[in-house]
């Protein structure tokens, strides 16, 4: 059934700012359109789902073509929200396809607020992509190039589930219920710490996982933090996401260096926060992400450490070969000691650890990130000093 509107007593005089529907949960879009519309809450959530339906199953990008909506409600909604088009994708300044497949895209969500996603595909028909969840870092990881960067700002939802629409857009992969799909997961180890933004972060995976939004499950969206101690339940409890942890070093003397925040939230803390996340089992193992700097962390002491530490966590280990970036203090481990460390971690019952570098002929792999234009900015400012 549906209910069309009398135009001119159904629409409200519209905001400065049009207020977009994209970004909003389930729960905010029937209270929206309640507030808007004044529809009863059947028919709000009736019309919630279809616009879910339409804008994140199919991706439209006008109301127009929304076949099962009315004409005097597509009007109304297109005069209270706007341009979909324009409220779904952030703008694409750049895009960059390297020999391995991988696809790095520079995106554009309002002047000066810039990010970077990543799509990395993988063997078959699957793909993860890697989105940003803040411009920017407050975090200072001495290994890590978006450390160098202040934060900007965090991302909203809508501009986290834009990453998704606009990738998908380019991969050609509407409508999202299809089977072989090459975008099936989404990993939060962009640009930014996804657990001081986590209000965002969360609403962003709850329309990225609803059946009728993207549809990509709970189980494959896998939130990376550097250990901010006091989210790790919240995040788990909310969004039932895949946890996966930074941890890069086994003491606390290393670890205050490489991930500062962990003077405030030292390992012990930090493990026991892993031990007890919600929903963590065999089946839904916690990943440890451990780079692997040269000279630095890469013993065989320290790969033994790290097998005692995790003891008693349902883990996957991540051996990360170090991605150089200019200026860096450090260097990536030798192949040799990484494949040391690895038989190491192997040994212990942990499957083909090493993570292959990908897109590194783009800088598109971990910890490369780091916005274009401000790169420009940075080296005019250069220029300018020696001038
Ligand atoms: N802030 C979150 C998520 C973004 S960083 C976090 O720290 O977990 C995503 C992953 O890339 C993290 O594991 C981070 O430690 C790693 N990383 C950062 N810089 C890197 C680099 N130069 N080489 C390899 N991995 C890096
Ligand atoms: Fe921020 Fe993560 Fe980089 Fe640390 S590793 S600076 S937390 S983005």
């Amino acid at each position: 059934m549906t209910v069309s509107l009398d135009l001119d007593a159904g629409a409200r005089a519209l905001p400065d700012e049009p207020q977009g529907l994209i970004g909003l949960t389930r729960a905010k879009m029937v209270a929206q359109l309640t507030e808007d519309f004044g529809f009863d809450p059947k028919q709000a959530r009736m019309r919630t789902s279809q616009i879910f339906r339409w804008l994140y199953n199919f991706g439209v990008t006008d109301f127009d073509s929304m076949t099962n909506v009315s004409k005097g409600l597509k009007a109304s909604l297109a005069q209270r929200y706007g341009q979909l088009q324009e409220q779904a994708r952030p703008e694409i300044t750049e895009r960059q396809v390297s020999s391995d497949g991988t696809r790095k895209y520079l995106l554009r969500f309002a002047p000066g607020v810039e990010a970077e996603c990543v799509f990395i595909p993988d063997v078959g028909r699957s793909g993860a992509l890697c989105v940003s969840s803040q411009v920017g870092c407050t975090l200072n990881c001495t290994f890590c190039h978006t450390g160098t960067q202040k934060l900007v700002r965090n991302l909203t939802p809508a501009e986290i589930v834009g990453q998704v629409m606009v990738v998908k857009d380019d991969l050609e992969e509407w409508p999202s219920t299809e089977h072989g799909r090459q975008l099936t997961n989404i990993v939060f180890m962009g640009m930014g710490e996804p657990l001081y933004n986590l209000d965002n972060v969360s609403e962003a995976i709850e329309i990225i996982s609803d059946n009728e939004g993207l549809g990509i499950s709970r189980r494959r969206i896998t939130v990376s933090t550097s250990g901010i101690v006091p989210e790790v339940k919240r995040l788990g409890e909310e969004t039932q996401a895949m946890l996966a942890i930074s941890l890069h070093a086994t003491n606390d003397a290393l670890r205050d260096v490489l991930v500062p925040i962990n003077r405030k939230y030292p390992l012990e803390e930090l493990l026991e926060a892993c031990r007890t996340y919600p929903g963590v089992s065999n089946a839904r193992r916690i990943t440890f992400e451990y780079v692997m700097l040269k000279g630095v962390n890469d013993s065989d002491a320290e790969a033994k450490k790290l097998v005692s530490l995790l003891k008693g966590i349902p883990t996957k280990i991540n051996l990360i070969p170090f991605n150089p970036w200019p200026g860096a203090p450090y260097e990536c481990s030798d192949w040799d000691r990484i494949e040391a460390f690895a038989d190491i971690v192997n040994r212990a019952g942990y499957a083909s650890p090493i993570r292959t570098p990908r897109g590194r002929d783009i800088a598109a792999a971990c910890g490369q990130l780091k916005t274009e234009s401000i790169k420009q900015r940075a080296s005019e400012r250069r220029k300018s000093a020696i001038i």
